[in-house]
């Protein structure tokens, strides 16, 4: 049994709350550690010191504080194994997922290395008659970020990193599920030169976050997590005078034209869909094939790809497609909703329940699900299961499929496969979400373009990482100058008079 940590002013620190939270291997189902759950208090403490660092970090040139960034990054490529573990081990995913993960955060560090140039501000010359007028992009002082389990290394880092790049400080509340990886990024950013005070990992629940969202000193919030609390999130700390954004839950869908490649949209859809055990807000959890003969097709070349997954745990190695979910709750969840589908009429092709792994029966594991014929109004199509079912609504032309995803309330991801050009375009086009794919599963992103949904799976209006990031973490300041005529006109030798 561990007993996990704070990270403040540059140390580990004992929760002092007096609460805690167990942090669980969901392979084995056992306790492994506990977390500290932050007061009221201990997140103003960190606030405080955060606030007394800010200043002289901002002062730093962004030349300078790039530097950091960039022995991070090889800081983060030394201990990638190291990280990867501990991930897995409170997280569940594979190790080559859980190195993905600590990847796709390091590529945000390799991009606020830019931050000199970044940061460059805009000047216009002769204005006006002996006027300039430039703009700059400044800090906004002490930030913070609140993060949801399934990425532990790479959120963390989509927030803090351009946070830190921009001159702020920040405060990360990571989740409660997994704060190991968290711990261990703010011990390397240290390591790597960052000032004591600038990273600062408070652990924490509702009451820590409640602390964030009311905490007058704080600038600005980021969220990634479900959609009622960054609805939450957004409307407590938008009410209380900050900048926030809020990046919330997701049903993806992947259309399936008559023309695709079916082998290619199958393998697609096992990755999509089950890989990480369909922990990943970017997952495939609709697949949406258009016409009866399409959707024939498609099953019959998921099911055997299906019955061949391998589920199992992490320290299992290369032999393992997917691990266990987070928690015993997730897995509660995700069985209930499993059986609404059953019950509402959708016909489970390939029937994950009662899947059990010799000598880890105590494991979160949940086996590989696909519904076939699910409709609309049912809730295995409504609600984000967030595990490892994929659901098949059977469309009968490309207008009603297209039509689907559109009305869906949430809009992170959607792909499509097809080798029709023309249809490719229109849906790019005209598709309501944020990030499409064509003849791409999963369209996350690469670090300086940026990421993020629509409809309810945002609140707010900048995403994250790329430009938008540091114009998230700055504010625009524009300065309109005169100089008038000085000494270049020449010395004056009379006394000055009244005219
Ligand atoms: P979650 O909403 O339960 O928790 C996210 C964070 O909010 C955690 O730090 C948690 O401690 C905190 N939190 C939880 N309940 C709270 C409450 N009542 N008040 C204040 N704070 C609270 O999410 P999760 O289960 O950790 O993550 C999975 C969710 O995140 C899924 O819905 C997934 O789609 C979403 N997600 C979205 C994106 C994206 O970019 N859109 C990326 C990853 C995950």
């Amino acid at each position: 049994m561990q007993d996990l940590t704070h990270y403040i002013d540059g140390a580990h620190v004992a929760g002092t709350s007096g609460r805690f939270a167990d942090v669980m291997n969901p392979a084995t189902g056992e306790v492994q550690g506990r977390v500290p759950l932050a007061s009221e208090a201990e997140v103003a403490h960190a606030v405080d010191v955060a606030a007394r660092a800010q200043p002289a970090w901002a002062a730093v040139n962004p030349q300078r504080r790039a530097r950091v960034m960039m022995k991070f990054v090889d800081l983060l490529n030394r201990d990638m194994d190291k990280l990867a573990e501990a991930l897995s081990r409170e997280h569940g995913k594979t190790l080559p997922d859980a190195a993905g993960d600590v990847q796709r955060g390091l590529e945000v560090v390799e991009y606020c290395i830019g931050a000199p140039h970044l940061l460059k501000g805009e000047y216009t010359d002769s204005a006006g008659p002996g006027i300039d007028m430039y703009s700059m992009r400044q800090a906004l002082g002490v930030t913070a970020g609140i993060t949801p389990f399934n990425f532990p290394a790479m959120i963390p880092m989509w927030m803090f990193a351009p946070a830190i790049a921009c001159g702020n400080a920040f405060i990360l509340k990571p989740s409660e599920r997994d704060p190991s990886v968290p711990l261990m990024l703010a011990e390397l950013m240290e390591e790597a030169g960052l000032p004591k005070g600038v990273l600062q990992v408070v652990n924490g629940d509702k009451e820590a976050v409640d602390a964030i969202l009311h905490h007058p000193v704080i600038q600005s919030i980021g969220f990634v997590g479900s959609t009622p609390i960054a609805e939450y999130i957004y409307g407590t700390g938008c009410a209380n005078g900050k900048r926030v954004q809020c990046f919330g839950g997701a049903k993806n869908h992947m259309i399936v034209m008559p023309d695709a490649d079916m082998d290619q949209a199958a393998d697609a859809l096992i990755g999509a869909g089950y890989g990480a055990a369909g922990e990943r807000c970017m997952a495939i959890s609709v697949a949406v094939p258009v016409g009866d003969e399409t959707a024939d097709r498609l099953i019959e070349k998921l099911v055997p790809r299906i019955e061949k997954l391998k589920v199992g745990p992490y320290t299992a190695g290369k032999d393992v497609d997917y691990g266990p979910v987070v928690t015993a709750a997730a897995k509660a969840n995700i069985e209930r909703l499993v059986q609404t589908g059953i019950d509402q009429g959708a016909k489970l092709v390939v029937d994950g329940r009662n899947f059990n792994l010799q000598g880890y029966e105590d494991g979160f594991f949940v086996g590989p699900h696909l519904f076939d014929h699910v409709t609309k109004d049912m809730d295995i199509y409504r609600q984000e299961i967030f595990g490892p079912v994929l659901s098949t609504v059977r469309a009968q032309s490309y207008e009603e499929a297209i039509g689907l995803a559109m009305d869906h309330e949430y809009g992170n991801g959607t792909a499509i496969f097809t080798r029709d050009g023309d249809a490719a375009r229109d849906f790019a086009n005209r598709i309501n979400v944020g990030m499409v794919g064509i003849n791409v599963p999963i369209p996350v992103p690469l670090a300086y373009h940026t990421f993020g949904g629509w409809k309810k799976s945002v609140f707010g209006d900048l995403n994250q990482h790329g430009p938008d990031a540091f114009k998230f973490y700055t504010r625009t300041k524009t300065v309109t100058a005169r100089w008038p005529s000085g000494i270049k006109e020449g010395g004056e030798f009379s006394i000055p008079v009244m005219e």
